[in-house]
């Protein structure tokens, strides 16, 4: 029997991945030279599709890297002469400020105090935060995986808007390619492959605006480090040339050019719609339920792509009951993990996958 992944990263690999492999094994993908034309078609190839898909705007940058994490070092190396400011709803976010400390910054938290009763984090009107004058960035985890709690990108367009010179940081590695954000007020928004594209992990992307350019080279002049390869002014100028500064994961660019021309093919509005389809069914059955309970309570917080359910002490029971049935789910994050399992709905995963999950759990 195959397993089905549900895992939230790495997950089940997009159904294509296996024929993608097999035609990059006969385009002898792995000798291509990185500095030739035929990496210069695939490189801009790459950018263009996802530029197409996520409507990301014609002046944004697109730079390849190794991870999310990596990512959230790069985004305060280069965007932060020293103040960060980080929205925090769970341990992703937290590793990012914890980033940034350890940077030498000096990252600023904000965090719910009911966050860790799993209610839901209330910004009120406006964003309702109070972001001090020197912070040079507002942090965003759009989508904890931690907790499985999503914040509306409509309160990140509002949060550029009341603070138009501060530049917008935006982790979506979880939520991508489902999360439909208004890229225009964001300066840089950051993800990894193995979660919503269903690639294998190692490869890192991260978009950026003018305007973080900007503030790099503005660090650079002022002789801040900003980092030697993976510096934005450094991506940039590959960029321009369709390269990379090293040698990068040519296969993995291979595979995330080849699924996003899968998922062009099916449509971005396709795609979402069935997203929202499949975790109105989980959420449908857990809201029923009389002990298992979304960790995240408000509606409006709960994350349609990666959900953290509350399974108190049935836990590891259902875990191995699922298991046995070839269901893979992931284990809670961090403290969570005795109570909590998570499970991934991304573009990967089927309705009848999903239907499959919920009558093995309804016969439990
Ligand atoms: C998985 C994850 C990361 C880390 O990404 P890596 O590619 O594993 O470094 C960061 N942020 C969020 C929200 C994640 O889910």
């Amino acid at each position: 029997m195959k397993n089905i992944y549900f895992t939230v990263g790495p997950t089940q690999l997009y159904p294509t991945i296996g024929k993608h492999l097999q035609t990059a094994i006969k385009n002898v993908v792995g000798s291509q030279n990185h500095r030739g034309p035929w990496f210069h078609d695939l490189f801009a190839e790459t950018t263009q599709k996802l530029k197409t898909l996520l409507s990301i705007p014609k002046t944004y940058q697109i730079f390849f890297c190794s991870s999310g994490t990596e990512s959230m070092e790069r985004s305060i190396q280069n965007l932060t002469e020293k103040k960060s400011f980080h929205v925090i709803t769970g341990a992703f976010g937290k590793r990012w400020a914890s980033i940034a400390k350890e940077m030498g910054k000096e990252p600023e938290l904000y965090r719910h105090p009911k966050l860790d009763s799993g209610s839901s984090l209330d910004f009120g009107s406006e964003s309702g935060m109070t972001v001090p004058t020197d912070s040079e960035m507002i942090c965003f985890t759009q989508n904890d995986t931690s907790t499985g709690m999503w914040i509306d990108p409509n309160l990140i367009t509002k949060t550029k808007k009341q603070f138009p010179k501060k530049l917008i940081a935006v982790d979506v590695v979880s939520s991508i390619p489902y999360v439909d954000l208004d890229y225009k007020s964001i300066d840089t928004v950051f993800f990894s492959v193995q979660k919503g594209f269903g690639l294998p992990a190692g490869l890192g992307i991260i978009i950026v605006s003018p305007a973080a350019i900007e503030k790099a080279d503005y660090l650079l002049k002022k002789g801040i480090s900003i980092g030697s390869y993976h510096n934005f002014p450094t991506l940039l100028k590959y960029a321009q040339k369709s390269e990379t500064p090293e040698t990068p994961t040519v296969l993995h660019l291979w595979l995330l050019s080849k699924v996003l021309e899968d998922m062009l093919k099916i449509g971005i509005d396709t795609i979402r719609y069935e997203t929202r389809e499949k975790s109105a069914l989980l959420y449908d059955f857990f809201k029923t339920h009389s002990k298992w309970q979304p960790f995240v309570t408000e509606q409006t917080f709960q994350s349609p792509t990666t959900l953290a359910i509350d399974f108190s002490n049935q836990t590891e029971d259902i875990k191995q009951h699922l298991q046995k049935k070839g269901i893979i789910v992931g284990s809670g994050y961090g403290e969570y993990k005795s109570k909590h399992l998570r499970i991934a709905n991304f573009p990967a995963h089927k309705k009848e996958d999903i239907q499959n999950l919920i009558n093995e759990l309804s016969t439990y």
